[in-house]
């Protein structure tokens, strides 16, 4: 399996081949097919796998085709637990991303309002979030999903485990049901499967 073989955008080949990498990683190749495919994905991947490109670029994929919809709210979604991991998903995203043209923002609880409110009422493409600052913006009226085309859980498990669970419910129930969700986590079992199958529809399931 080569990146050629997926089938990307050319600008987003052309950062992977400047970024040295040479061959998928095992869940970026069954990942990347899948979710180009548009099926919902629940994937059970460690870090250190390559599971965030295995999200960001086929999310990026989908940014190289222009939204019909006016609005200027997110096409992508990313949930993460932590801030530190929604930073590696921007830094992903910039990476893979550097010779396209795509605004993403990251909302992290700690972080001051006034700036957040401000980088929520422009144009964003890629929105990078910790559940419980994103409810508080969300309960606000100050985020428009009506454009959004793909949700993507980060680490389900541990946002579970942080007690997210309602949050991520209520955040996910915003979006429009005509969504990709995609769904990555160490176990797939117990809550999480719960929940994917709450959010998830006829999901491809992938264990690496
Ligand atoms: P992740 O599991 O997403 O945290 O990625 C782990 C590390 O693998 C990161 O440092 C990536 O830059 C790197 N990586 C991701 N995909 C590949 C690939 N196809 N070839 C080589 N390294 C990769």
């Amino acid at each position: 399996m080569t990146f050629e073989a997926l089938n990307l955008h050319p600008a987003i080949l052309k950062a992977i081949t400047e970024t040295g990498y040479t061959t998928p990683t095992p869940i970026q190749a069954q990942a990347i097919p899948e979710v180009m495919a548009g099926h919902d994905l629940m994937a059970s991947a460690q870090t250190g796998t390559g599971k965030t490109a295995a999200f960001i670029l086929p999310a990026l994929n989908r940014l190289a085709t222009p939204s019909e919809s006016r609005s200027k709210g997110p096409r992508v979604l990313v949930l993460t637990p932590t801030r530190e991991l929604a930073q590696q998903v921007c830094d992903a995203a910039t990476k893979y991303g550097k010779h396209m043209r795509f605004k993403i923002i990251s909302i992290l609880g700690g972080m001051p309002y006034p700036v957040q409110n401000r980088l929520l009422s422009g144009h964003v493409d890629i929105l990078v979030a910790t559940p419980g600052r994103l409810i508080d913006h969300l309960e606000r009226g100050r985020i428009d999903f009506s454009r959004l085309e793909m949700l993507i859980l980060d680490e389900a498990d541990r946002m579970l485990d942080m007690g997210f669970v309602d949050d991520v419910e209520r955040i996910a129930e915003a979006t429009p049901a005509t969504r990709q969700t995609l769904l990555f986590s160490a176990t797939l079992d117990g809550v999480v499967g719960n929940l994917a199958s709450r959010l998830l529809k006829e999901p491809k399931r992938i264990s690496i």
